[in-house]
Formats: structure tokens, C-alpha cells, sequence
């Protein structure tokens, strides 16, 4: 079973919900339209890569990018959530990658095809240690950054967030039954690229999340 620890609290990842397009400098630069409600899609729990570490580039692809985001665990769960239940539904945060194949996404959309496979690979989702949160306040603006080899690639701040956490989660129990120990991607700010052999990424949420990464070629 995969799980997550903050603190005392170990948990089962049942699933981990990703959000596209929330931040609308992103989504100009996809060249797609900011969404009317929030777009969700799945991760697999073996994506996930707690800790960080090294990740195997898929083979399959030509083309994986970066996407830095604030992550967020489900600790209360529950279906069609009130506010008031979703603003004291998470109790942890971290920072993550979703990491993409951009070339295979692209050709599954042009197919209209589902992305899953350019989303779900082994390690695509690597995530910092996770601190715990009583407050979704503190996350409402935070500085999210990415430096690829010491050089800065991607830097926003959380309230850019066309849907804030809140909304995220209350949406989403709207769509499906949340778990504890669920994860929520929460999208990724403008300044997403293509990523090499042997390109190390560090990740940073706020003053005190982070995460490395060391990409390598599948083989
Ligand atoms: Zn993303």
C-alpha cells in the first residue's frame, strides 16, 4: 500500500486528483482557455515518488515536462462536501512535480483520447515531506518555485490559484467521494519545459517545503 506520513499521521493514497489550468498564465501559454469550473484527472498512487529522488524519463516520450504545484492531503473525507467541511478537509501540504509527457498528452488530445499514460508513469509524481495544516489561510499565498540545474524556471505564488484549495476540494466531493490520505495536485504556474538526462530539480513551497529530483533516461 502507498501512504503518506505528516507527523503521527500515516495514511493509504487512495488517489491522487490533479487539476489542470489553474493558474490562467499557464494555461495562455498551453495556448488553451483558463476552464469554467475546475478540470480534473487522476494520477495513480504508483506515481507518486515521496521524498524525491531519481525518476526514469519514460522512454515513450520525447518530450517530459516540469510542473511545479502545491500539493495538498485529504484528511477529513466525504462526498458533496459542504464549505464548511471542505475548509477543514485537508490537514497537510507539500510540495510536488507533475510530471508530463507533453508529446504523448498532445497526440492523445488531438486523438480524443484519454492522457492518463502521459501523466501516470512511474515517478511522475514526486512530493516534498508534508507539514501539517489547520488552516487553509496559510496557503492562500505562497511562493511555489522550481530551479532546473541552479537556474530558475518556474516561479508563482499560490494567489494566483483561479480556484484556492477550498474550492478544489468542494468541487471535487461534488464529483467523487474523497478519502483521507487522497492527494490534490493543485496545478502549476506559467514557465513549464522539457526536461533532460541528468537535470536536477529542486522544487520549493513557501520558506520550508522542498523537494529534489534527478531525472534520468528510462531504460
Ligand atoms: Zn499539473
Amino acid at each position: 500500500m502507498i501512504t503518506t506520513r505528516c507527523g503521527d499521521v500515516t495514511l493509504p493514497v487512495g488517489k491522487i486528483l490533479c487539476v489542470g489550468r489553474n493558474y490562467a498564465a499557464h494555461a495562455a501559454e498551453m495556448n488553451a482557455p483558463p476552464p469554467g469550473e475546475p478540470m480534473l484527472f487522476l494520477k495513480p498512487s504508483t506515481a507518486l515518488l515521496p521524498g524525491g529522488g531519481e525518476v526514469s524519463l519514460p522512454t515513450w516520450s520525447e518530450e517530459v515536462h516540469h510542473e511545479v504545484e502545491m500539493v495538498v492531503r485529504i484528511g477529513r473525507g466525504g462526498a458533496s462536501l459542504s464549505e464548511a467541511e471542505a475548509a477543514v478537509a485537508v490537514d497537510a501540504v507539500a510540495v510536488g512535480l507533475d510530471l508530463t509527457a507533453r508529446d504523448v498528452q498532445a497526440r492523445a488530445k488531438q486523438a480524443g483520447h484519454p492522457w492518463s499514460v502521459a501523466k501516470g508513469f512511474d515517478g511522475s509524481a514526486p512530493i516534498s515531506e508534508l507539514h501539517p495544516v489547520s488552516d487553509l489561510a496559510v496557503l492562500g499565498d505562497l511562493e511555489l518555485a522550481l530551479d532546473v540545474n541552479g537556474v530558475s524556471r518556474q516561479r508563482g505564488r499560490t494567489s494566483a490559484m483561479s480556484w484556492p484549495v477550498a474550492s478544489l476540494v468542494r468541487f471535487a466531493s461534488t464529483r467523487m467521494r474523497l478519502e483521507p490520505g487522497d492527494l490534490l495536485f493543485t496545478g502549476t504556474p506559467e514557465g513549464v519545459g522539457a526536461l533532460a538526462d541528468g537535470d536536477r530539480l529542486e522544487a520549493r513551497l513557501g520558506d520550508e517545503l522542498g523537494v529534489s529530483v534527478l531525472c534520468r533516461h528510462g531504460g
